[in-house]
């Protein structure tokens, strides 16, 4: 049996959800545990490490989010204990609905003839079909694959970027970013954030991206350099940015993004975690770790991701 405490958003909801799946095993939320040295397993859904620290004997923690980077970066949290991430069989396919939306909006202009609008111009620009568009994916892991074919299904042509440059059905791949970058006009970010990663969307990048390219940033805001982007879009080198993250979330009142006429904002929504295609992966992992096998979806401390 497990004595498993569930710490973040909606706690409650998960530990009902995770009772009805392994009722073998013990769920509380941190606060409940009375006696903490007996907890062996966390599943998290928190920024850092400190909630952990209540916890001397976790053989196990298991994040509720994709991303891991925020909690990597904790210092508070502890090298030895195996971390796995959550990769969530729903969430690739709600983050191709989103990858595609904004895909195809500023492939058929979406963009600029709401600038027109705005201004009340009626110009009608040459409209390409999508294969004769490149769309650049940056990361071709979980989301940034599901992706990249739901963009080819549509027609596009793809260009992806990744560190071991493994092939990926349909896709020209490159272990050159500036490659990747100057070979389309829309930009995808799915990236992990690492110390490799920060900050690579800068000027060096902007520069090498065709004049007119949109980037769409699903990945996180602190692969952005703001100002950069910002005098990218000023200058009109960059068309237009669709951003869904950010370096401060929520973003912060008056920031330039929420007014400029070439950047659409949206609430870190790109895709969510759904606890009913979550739950059957986390109970996955804590029967793995109470048999002794193996955990799937393991975060490589290294590699950052
Ligand atoms: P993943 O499966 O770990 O894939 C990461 C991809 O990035 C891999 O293709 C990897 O290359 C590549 N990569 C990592 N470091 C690199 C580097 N230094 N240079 C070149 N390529 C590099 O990640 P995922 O599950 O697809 O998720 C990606 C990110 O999406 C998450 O980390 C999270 O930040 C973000 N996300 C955002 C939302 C949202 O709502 N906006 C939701 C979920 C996730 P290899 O293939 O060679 O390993």
């Amino acid at each position: 049996m497990l004595n498993v405490a569930v710490i973040g958003q909606q706690a409650t909801e998960w530990i009902e959800l995770l009772r009805q799946t392994r009722p073998e095993d013990r769920f509380e939320s941190d606060a409940d545990w009375v006696d903490p040295s007996v907890v062996n397993a966390a599943v998290i859904s928190i920024p850092n490490a400190k909630p952990l620290l209540r916890f001397p004997s976790l053989g196990m923690i298991q994040s509720l989010w994709m991303g891991v980077d925020a909690i990597l970066s904790d210092p508070n949290l502890d090298p030895d204990v195996p971390l796995a991430r959550m990769v969530d069989p729903g969430m690739p396919a709600s983050m191709a609905e989103t990858v595609a939306a904004y895909v195809l909006w500023s492939h058929r202009f979406g963009d600029v003839y709401q600038r027109n609008q705005r201004a009340g111009v009626w110009s009608a620009l040459d409209q390409p079909l999508a294969s004769q568009r490149t769309v650049t994916m940056l990361g071709l892991g979980e989301l940034g694959r599901t992706c990249a074919q739901s963009l080819l299904r549509l027609g596009f042509r793809v260009v992806g970027w990744s560190r071991s440059g493994a092939p990926v059905d349909g896709v020209a791949v490159t272990t050159d970013l500036h490659t990747a970058l100057a070979a389309g006009e829309i930009a995808v970010n799915l990236l992990p954030l690492t110390a490799e990663t920060r900050g690579i969307l800068n000027a060096s990048a902007f520069s090498v991206m065709p004049k007119g390219s949109v980037l769409i940033n699903v990945g996180r805001g602190a692969h952005v350099i703001d100002d950069e982007l910002l005098d990218a879009l000023d200058t009109d080198h960059i068309r237009h940015a669709v951003l869904d993250v950010f370096n401060a979330e929520p973003l912060a009142p008056g920031h330039r993004f929420w007014s400029h006429d070439r950047v659409t904002v949206t609430p870190h929504v790109a895709s969510d975690s759904m606890p009913e295609t979550c739950v059957p992966v986390v109970a996955e992992n804590l029967r793995r770790f109470a048999a002794g096998e193996p955990l799937n979806n393991l975060v490589d401390r290294t590699r950052g991701y």
